[in-house]
């Protein structure tokens, strides 16, 4: 590379480059030497993401191998924008060459993903087999479940936590490394009576798992970290990589820093961003505490770079949304300024109701689309992911193509799912999860007749044998058969992929037929699935890929848009985290709904859905719009059980910060009702006040 032609560090500002630069000396030309540790921790829209992006383009320019760097994002989607950005600044600034190295940027991805493969690389060495499937939420609690009622859990007492409480709380006891007794007593106090026997209900739900060979999302990361831990393999693996980057590192979790320290115990080649302020998984046990104390876990300590200049938002925009994180009780201050001013403020819609909340922000981004911006660069943003419904529908019914990011999953659907039980079967024959569900397709096979041929395959060394052997009921004779040839098929590498992926649905198709009245639809999901697993060379990364960070849910009933096409996003808060848009449109501004809890949050807990409301204001560039429904029912939990009543605004946007906001109401019609609840208490002490002048 020339390296005078390296004028896209010129866009970056002193700290930025700073950052971009640590460490690398092109004139030195010593490609061995690498940086010691490196914190960026700073506010919203201050280029966090973008820095990274430039330090990964400028090792690539400097001559380090696009093999030997990590990259860590939050999510596969994340992954992919990161390298389109090195790919975009590098063609810019260094021309195809260099965006040519882009492409070799193999090892980028979530911790799970790339746990995944380390896992699998590395499986002899450590015990496992190198087959192992990766089981999804839903499928652990499938396993779990199984294990509670083989226990008699439930049948012991019916106040025993459910299915997925229990799952939580192992899935949280394993991520945050805490004990069982702990978890218990600070974050499920009504389950800590259950001590003895929660232990135990795991310590089977390890051993089944372990005797399957099947991986929870929890596994990914606690083996992973245990690996590490070793330090021969763990200096084995992170030899492989000069340079680890991180990205959002506020919101990783123990495990996960246990993994980081096990590539790098000096701390040499690691990069770690992130905002403390937008730290919004503690729910999934991440702890801010990583990134507060990442400077002191090295000897000598990480050098910190903050960042102050915001190019993201407007000022007026900043200024909203400053005003509601500086309203947190506890966060390491920052102050934020852009160069982009605009005269207009964020404003508060209050609209009637949720249907009202939905026509309403129809008719805005259809304004919007007018006055020429692409959907594409409009999102609506709500707390939980079934708060879209009733746009959801306005806007198919006025034909607005949408993607909705963080609902229920493509994958998630019955069909998809009984596909991939089969392929996932096929691929590890001991996956009972997945055996039970493909077994109970065939008509006349029951969970004791499954159980049974389960048993069989997983005694026997040639698994396609055994199903054939097996005699089921009569009734089931010849589906069992057919079944059994696919399966002979598919372990015996029939068919090349995605061929095997066609050869299961045309086996489906019947049964899909009989389980679903709305069949054709489903058939269309399938045909989608092809396409997509043609993107990927083999089964076993189809499945791992797919299970870990499915595609997003569409109203295209085809599935995945085309890339070119334009759409509006829907997204839950937690899954726009790093993005950003020029019209924000934020739903439900209403007590109840962000807090999501009216009176029951601990403290904690309110402070983090503080920082949501945070994250998703500071995903706007130009417009901001919360909208505030009157008519939305919350639940008030009382002594008396649960209420519904109507929520009012956030209280995270207290009267105080009033002035920093525009407010209207919608649809506008001065004199008829009450618009807020604020205006109707105005109303009525106006009324008493006229009542007392005459009396
Ligand atoms: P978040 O905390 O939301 O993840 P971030 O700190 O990662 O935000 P980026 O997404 O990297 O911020 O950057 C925000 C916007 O600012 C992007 O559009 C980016 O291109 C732009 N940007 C970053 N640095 C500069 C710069 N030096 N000059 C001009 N634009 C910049
Ligand atoms: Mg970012």
């Amino acid at each position: 590379f020339d390296a005078a032609a390296h004028d896209y560090l010129a866009r970056l500002n002193a700290q930025q480059r700073t950052a971009v630069e640590h460490g690398v000396d092109p004139a030195a030309k010593n490609p061995f030497h690498i940086a010691g540790p490196l914190l960026v921790i700073a506010g919203a829209g201050s280029g966090k993401t973008d820095t990274l992006a430039h330090r990964v383009t400028h090792l690539l320019a400097n001559g380090v191998d696009p093999r030997r760097i990590l990259l860590l994002t939050f999510s596969r989607r994340a992954a992919t924008e990161m390298r389109r950005r090195v790919e975009r600044i590098a063609w810019r600034a260094l021309g195809a060459d260099a965006a040519a190295l882009a492409s070799g940027l193999n090892w980028s991805g979530t911790f799970h993903g790339i746990g995944a493969r380390l896992l699998r690389e590395c499986a002899v060495q450590i015990g496992l087999s190198p087959t192992f499937t990766i089981h999804d939420r839903e499928d652990s609690a499938d396993l779990m479940n199984l294990i509670r009622h083989e226990r008699g859990c439930s049948t012991k007492d019916q106040r025993f936590p459910l299915k997925g409480t229990c799952l939580s709380i192992y899935s949280r006891v394993v991520n945050a490394q805490l004990p069982l007794q702990t978890v218990l007593d600070t974050v499920y106090p009504w389950c800590a009576n259950w001590h003895d026997e929660l232990r135990a209900l795991f310590a089977a739900y390890v051993e089944a798992k372990q005797k399957q060979d099947v991986l929870d999302y929890d596994d990914l990361l606690l083996y992973c970290s245990h690996m590490m831990a070793v330090p021969a393999l763990g200096a084995q693996v992170g030899e492989r990589f000069d340079h680890v980057l991180v990205d959002e590192y506020q919101d990783t979790n123990a495990l996960q820093a246990t993994i980081l320290r096990g590539l790098k115990p000096d701390g040499r080649g690691l990069m770690v961003v992130g905002d403390d302020a937008q730290s919004i998984y503690s729910f999934r046990a991440a702890t801010v505490r990583n990134i507060l104390d990442f400077p002191s876990h090295f000897d000598p300590p990480a050098r910190i770079v903050t960042l102050e200049q915001n190019y993201r938002s407007t000022q007026a925009i900043l200024d909203a949304s400053n005003a509601v994180i500086s309203l947190a009780t506890e966060r390491y201050t920052k102050n934020l300024w852009s160069e982009r001013s605009s005269a207009q403020r964020p404003s508060l819609i209050h609209v009637k109701d949720e249907a009202d909340q939905a026509r309403y922000v129809c008719a805005r981004i259809l304004e919007h689309r007018e006055a020429g911006l692409p959907l594409k660069s409009q999102a609506v943003l709500f707390r939980a992911s079934d708060h879209s419904g009733p746009l959801e529908v306005e806007l198919t019914v006025r034909n607005i193509p949408f993607v909705k990011f963080g609902g229920l999953k493509f994958l998630d659907t019955a069909h998809v799912k009984d596909v991939l039980a089969v392929l996932r079967f096929a691929e590890n024959p001991r996956d009972r999860v997945a055996g039970f569900r493909v077994m109970q397709l065939l008509p006349g096979v029951g969970p004791v007749t499954a159980g049974r041929a389960l048993d069989a395959v997983a005694a026997s060394e040639d698994a396609g044998a055994a199903l054939r052997a097996f005699a089921p009921g009569a009734r089931a004779f010849e589906d069992w058969a057919a079944f059994a040839e696919l399966f002979a098929d598919l372990r015996a590498g029939a068919h090349r992929w995605p061929a095997d992926l066609d050869r299961v649905r045309v086996w489906y198709e019947p049964h899909l037929l009989q389980k679903f009245d709305d069949a054709p639809m489903r058939i269309a999901d399938l045909v989608q699935l092809t396409h997509i697993a043609s993107s990927y060379p083999s089964r076993e990364q189809f499945l791992t890929e797919l299970t870990l960070d499915p595609p997003d849910a569409t109203s295209d009933e085809s599935g995945v848009p085309l890339r070119d096409e334009d759409y509006l996003i829907l997204s839950t808060i937690h899954s726009a985290k790093g993005q950003e848009w020029n019209a924000v449109f934020v739903l439900n501004g209403v007590d109840g709904c962000i807090p999501s809890d009216l009176a029951t949050g601990s403290p904690d807990e309110i402070e983090e859905e503080r920082r949501l409301l945070y994250v998703a204001m500071t995903r706007a560039k130009d417009e901001l719009e919360i909208v505030v429904p009157q008519r939305f029912y919350v639940t008030q939990q009382t002594a008396h059980g649960d209420r519904h009543v109507y929520g009012s605004r956030t209280r995270f946007i207290p009267n105080s910060l009033l002035p920093r906001f525009a407010s209207a109401s919608w649809p506008r019609d001065p004199g008829t009702t009450p618009t807020s609840p604020e205006q109707a208490r105005v109303h009525i002490d106006l009324a008493a006040q006229m009542r007392k002048m005459w009396g």
